[in-house]
C-alpha cells in the first residue's frame, strides 16, 4: 500500500452523496474548459496506465468498484481525462 496517503484521510469511507456530486460537477466543468480551450480531452494510453498503477497501489482505491474513497469518483473514467487529478496529488 502507498504510504503517502495523509493521516487526515478517513480510510475506506466515501464522501457523502452531495460531495461526490460536487466532485463530479467540478470534474465535468474542467473537462469542458479543457475542450473549449482546445487543450484536448484525453491523455495517452501510457498515462492512463501510469495513473491506474498509482491508484492500484493506493489504500484509498476500491479494487472492486474501481472508485476512489477520497473523491468517490469512478477511476476508470477519471484516468482517461486530461482535466482529472488525484484529490491528494498522487498523480
Ligand atoms: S485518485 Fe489518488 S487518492 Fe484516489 S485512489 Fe487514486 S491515488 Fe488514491
Amino acid at each position: 500500500m502507498n504510504d503517502k496517503v495523509p493521516d487526515f484521510i478517513d480510510p475506506k469511507q466515501y464522501p457523502n452523496f452531495w460531495e461526490q456530486m460536487n466532485n463530479f460537477k467540478e470534474f465535468a466543468k474542467s473537462v469542458g474548459q479543457n475542450a473549449a480551450e482546445g487543450n484536448g480531452i484525453l491523455v495517452s494510453e501510457d498515462k492512463v496506465r501510469t495513473r491506474e498503477e498509482i491508484c492500484q497501489s493506493c489504500s484509498q482505491f476500491n479494487r472492486e468498484s474501481k472508485k476512489c474513497y477520497v473523491c468517490g469518483c469512478f477511476m476508470q473514467v477519471k484516468w482517461k481525462f486530461k482535466a482529472s487529478s488525484c484529490p491528494i496529488s498522487m498523480w
